[in-house]
């Protein structure tokens, strides 16, 4: 990051790392995921996976006992994780570590509830949800978030988008199909509200990219970011009917 240099990863850690949310999402809807679970007061190991800075993980936190662990790639998200989680006197529960959620360490059916919000779709939605049903105890709980296909069809230009963004969407039917295919019963499904993207996710980051634009003025990968962070804006505005994060919940069988 001297001398001008910045990549566009930096500025995604940079404008994301201040942030509540990583992504579309509020403490409302994880706790309305949470609410579809018998006896959340007896769930006493928890992860989180691409748990981010941590937001819906302090939500979880607050509401059910337990141990939980929260994974990410990004080793600045975890330390922010970690503050957050001494800020907030939970660190005694609540251990963010860098990992991979391709690849985890816990033991075999170790885990009562796996969390996921807005990260699954980085490695495929199956392939998440096939790895992680063996870490989960028999019964336990499986809650993921992710962007899916609202509609059967779907403008050629909404479509490229998000294959470019290398996020393999489905619509909610096949998903749920994908759950029960994988050793999961389904318990819900829901689609996330407008305002989780709006003024939940896009008008904090937005602010956070004029800040950052501010301390490298005319700085081209800057430009060019929050050019491309517009353009995501604006897709949302233009095809919300067709895409939203809808929230999946499954009971290992
Ligand atoms: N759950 C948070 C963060 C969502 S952003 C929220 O909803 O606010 C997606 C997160 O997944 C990022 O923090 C990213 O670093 C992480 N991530 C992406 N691929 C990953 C992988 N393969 N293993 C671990 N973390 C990953």
């Amino acid at each position: 990051m001297e001398n001008g240099q910045i990549s566009m990863i930096d500025i995604l850690i940079e404008t994301h790392m201040g942030l509540e949310r990583q992504g579309p999402g509020n403490a409302e809807m994880t706790l309305k995921a949470l609410s579809f679970m018998d006896n959340p007061g007896k769930i006493s190991r928890v992860a989180d996976l691409g748990c981010g800075t941590g937001g819906q993980t302090m939500v979880l936190a607050q509401n059910i006992p337990g141990k939980i662990t929260g994974v990410d790639q990004s080793p600045a998200f975890i330390h922010v994780f970690n503050d957050n989680a001494k800020e907030l006197n939970l660190g005694e529960r609540v251990t963010g570590i860098v990992g991979s959620m391709e690849n985890l360490s816990f033991g075999k059916e170790e885990i009562d509830l796996i969390w996921s919000e807005g990260a699954i779709d980085s490695i495929g939605f199956e392939k998440g949800l096939a790895h992680w049903n063996g870490f989960l105890k028999k019964n336990g709980y499986v809650a993921v978030a992710c962007p899916s296909w609202l509609t059967d069809e779907r403008p050629a230009e909404v479509e490229r988008f998000w294959a470019d963004a290398g996020s393999g969407l489905d619509t909610i039917g096949h998903n749920i199909g994908i759950m029960q295919k994988n050793g999961y019963s389904l318990v819900a499904a829901f689609i996330l509200p407008e305002k989780c993207w709006t003024d939940d996710y896009f008008i904090p980051r937005e602010a956070a990219e004029n800040a950052l634009s501010e301390k490298h003025p005319g700085n081209k990968t800057v430009e060019d970011y929050i050019e491309s962070s517009k353009y995501e804006v604006e897709l949302y505005s233009k095809y919300k009917q067709h895409y939203g994060y809808v929230f999946y919940i499954g009971k290992k069988k």
